[in-house]
């Protein structure tokens, strides 16, 4: 398929990339690894009369510390995530998601911001971000605003973006020395999530003293597990209660049925690999 006609800008910095989007008449699709716009644009689910193309834009470029956070930014491409020193010491969950995405191809385009623009249901880097308690840093000519991630991801392909905005970048709390893993279940065409657990645990004494566990694949889009972190919080993680855990993960979730998993199977999947991920997280696989 060919996409519909669309004007195609290419910014040289962000002043620039705002400008444009603050003044383009129609929808304006900011472009960046195109690994999902495009494929949209060629079945004409999506027809933006403008396309800004941020390639070029450094300021959306990076990561480094910035005081007790990680900023990452926005067209950061998962193989850069992957291998970066920072992410290894202070994020380890956000490589480990980063290095299950699609193939090699996908990896060398795909980037941080599209995926959570995007918001599509069975993407890794949303829940892995969502366990990390990320938030978001939107830019527009008006300003920039903060927000936690937890709040940008409404719904399937849904955020909070507003229409002259874009994702500058997502911030990070530091997580240096808890346990982290991300267990998937992929897709065996496309390599997306049919289930996906994100598991971080900070052990103290011999006990969970934080647990964060966000799921992709699901339910409409990424969410945390409150239920399962709620009953493993404070707690020793011996089998029995990691088991326990697990078997609340899709509480409350309507859970997404297709083709190739039914309600039922994707809920299991979902209960075995949130077992799995936290049983690495606490160090007793
Ligand atoms: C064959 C294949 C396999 C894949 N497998 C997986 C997989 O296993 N797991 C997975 O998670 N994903 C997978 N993907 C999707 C891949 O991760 C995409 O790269 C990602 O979803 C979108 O990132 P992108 O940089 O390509 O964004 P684009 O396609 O360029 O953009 C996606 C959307 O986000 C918007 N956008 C992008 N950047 C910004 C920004 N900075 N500010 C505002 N809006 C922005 C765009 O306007 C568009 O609406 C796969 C894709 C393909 C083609």
């Amino acid at each position: 398929m060919i996409a519909e006609r669309f004007r195609y800008l290419r910014p040289k910095d962000l002043d620039e990339a705002l400008a444009w989007l603050a003044e383009s008449q129609g929808e304006v699709r900011v472009l960046a690894g195109g690994h999902s716009l495009l494929p949209l644009m060629k079945l004409r689910l999506a027809a933006p009369q403008t396309v800004l193309d941020v390639e070029r834009v450094e300021a959306l470029r990076g990561i480094r510390l910035e005081g007790d956070v990680l900023h990452i930014g926005a067209m950061t491409r998962y193989h850069e995530l992957a291998r970066d020193p920072l992410v290894a010491e202070y994020a380890p969950l956000l490589a480990m998601a980063a290095r299950t995405v699609g193939d090699p191809q996908v990896r060398n385009r795909g980037t941080v911001g599209g995926s959570i623009c995007h918001a599509d249901p069975a993407a890794d880097f949303p829940a892995a971000a969502l366990a990390m308690d990320a938030e978001v840093e939107l830019r527009s000519r008006a300003g920039k605003r903060r927000l936690p991630l937890r709040e940008f991801l409404l719904g399937p392909l849904s955020t909070a973006l507003a229409p002259n905005e874009l994702l500058a970048a997502i911030h990070v709390p530091l997580r240096a020395g808890w346990g982290a893993a991300y267990e998937k279940f992929p897709h065996p065409a496309s390599g997306y999530a049919v289930a996906g657990v994100a598991a971080l645990i900070n052990k103290e004494g011999g006990a969970a003293r934080a647990v964060a566990v966000a799921v992709t694949g699901v339910g409409p889009v990424a969410y945390r597990a409150a239920a399962t972190e709620e009953v493993l919080t404070g707690a020793s993680l011996d089998a029995a209660r990691i088991q326990d855990g697990a078997s609340q993960v899709a509480e409350g979730v309507e859970v997404n049925a297709d083709l190739f998993a039914s309600a039922d199977y994707r809920r299991h999947l979902a209960q075995v690999l949130a077992a799995r991920a936290l049983r690495a997280a606490w160090g007793s696989d």
